[in-house]
């Protein structure tokens, strides 16, 4: 590890992006939180903007299946579902009706408009449950999907002009949706904007490590890759039966030439910040030395928060923002991606306190300055720590990290 001595900051999309990524089911209205609140900070004058360009059909299709997204790219008028007045005005701000379908000029698309959505392809295709199609869900596809892509584009373009002393960090709180298969959507997962990103990585870093802190195991991203020695795939996760997604075995180690590339580490209820440390030193950081990634993509869900609705995990702002720190100190090129995170006003402090830590500000977090959506944190009176420790207790045992460590560790030293 070495001292980082500068650092360089891009953050993907605005207030426009912002308003389309709201509109996803599972998270509405996050995203304009989140956005707003690191305005509020001005972390985004410290930060490069990263200009969105909406992934194309060609893009999208280097990892998802063409029927599938031909499918959900198709034009759709979704007009009984609720939406917020705010919402409504921001839609009308930025001239977005209802769904306008693929912008891909080559696509004819007036025929598929006329088409209604049986519910044998909607099954098919995970579009039923969790992934319900909603309002311009073509165009958060596009968008998510090319936020990611462009914060990849620009470490890329980035890294060519800067001195090798400083370090550059993408970021996208819009993306990380690493549920999403070739032909599936899963777990208010659409489009895996984490494949994407990493195919377009690879085209100037041959190694890299993906890094999942979300509470649910990476599957997506997992299996994309599990054939591969130059992704590396690492998920720190929630396993149990019944619990979602399944996957992520111990000896879940990848395949083919990627056999031992993948890398699963199964956690028990009650994870606080103090395990999640253990973690970090005694198994992903071996694991990161030994592998010496050219590029580290994270993706930084926070279902694992005490504060989260899921109740699973114990893991503190504070916490999770140091290991993020101890990520970064790798000194890598990094691309920090959202994820998971259901509490929204928590998510907002959370990714902001990211933001910092990746610009190495070390701001004093008090009061939540004024701005356009402070009037959601009038209950909690605009305190930024909000949150106090749960009373939780912790099943991973030290016994049961140094079990995980040890088996992890072993197969590492054999690459
Ligand atoms: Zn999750």
């Amino acid at each position: 590890m070495t001292k980082v001595r500068k650092r360089k900051v891009g953050i993907a999309g605005g207030e426009y992006e912002a308003t389309i990524c709201d509109l996803l089911p599972a998270n509405k209205g996050r995203s304009s939180l989140v956005n707003a609140m690191i305005n509020a900070y001005d972390f985004n004058k410290l930060c490069d903007s990263i200009t969105v360009k909406p992934a194309k059909r060609d893009e999208l299709l280097k990892f998802h299946d063409s029927r599938y997204v031909d499918y959900v790219l198709r034009k759709r008028k979704i007009i009984d579902e609720e939406i917020t007045t705010k919402q409504r005005e921001a839609l009308k701000k930025f001239n977005l009706k209802d769904d306008q379908g693929d912008e891909d000029e080559d696509k004819d698309d007036d025929d598929s408009e006329q088409e209604s959505d049986s519910n044998d392809t909607l099954f098919n295709y995970g579009l039923l449950y969790d992934c319900p199609i909603f309002r311009l869900m073509s165009k958060y596809i596009t968008t998510t999907a090319g936020s990611s892509i462009s914060a990849a584009r620009y470490l890329i373009t980035e890294s060519s002009t800067i001195d090798p002393e400083t370090q550059l960090i993408a970021i996208n709180w819009n993306g990380g949706r690493h549920h999403a298969k070739k032909a599936k959507a899963s777990g208010f997962c659409y489009i895996n904007d984490i494949v994407l990103a990493i195919i377009e990585l690879r085209k100037t870093y041959e190694k890299i490590m993906y890094i999942d802190l979300d509470l649910h195991h990476g599957d997506g991203v997992e299996s994309a890759f599990k054939f591969s020695d130059k992704v590396l795939t690492f998920s720190i996760h929630r396993k149990d039966i019944g619990f979602y997604p399944g996957t992520g075995s111990l000896e879940d180690l990848g395949k083919g030439k990627g056999y031992g590339y993948t890398v699963n580490v199964p956690i028990r209820h009650g994870l606080n910040d103090e395990s999640m440390d253990e973690i970090i030193d005694r198994i992903l950081k071996p694991t990161l030395d030994k592998f010496n990634p050219d590029c580290i993509v994270v993706q930084c869900g926070v279902d694992g928060l005490s504060s989260d609705e899921h109740q699973e995990w114990n893991l503190s702002i504070k916490g999770f923002g140091e290991q993020v720190s101890k990520i970064l100190k790798f000194n890598k090129p990094t691309l920090l991606l959202g994820g998971g995170g259901y509490e929204h006003l928590q998510v907002a402090r959370c990714w902001t306190y990211l933001t910092n830590i990746a610009l190495d500000l070390n701001h004093n977090f008090d009061l939540i300055p004024e701005h356009e959506l402070s009037d959601a944190y009038e209950d909690e009176n605009f305190e930024f720590w909000n949150i106090l420790h749960k009373n939780m207790i912790d099943d991973n045992s030290k016994d049961y990290i140094n079990e995980l460590a040890n088996i992890i560790n072993k197969r590492i030293e054999s690459w």
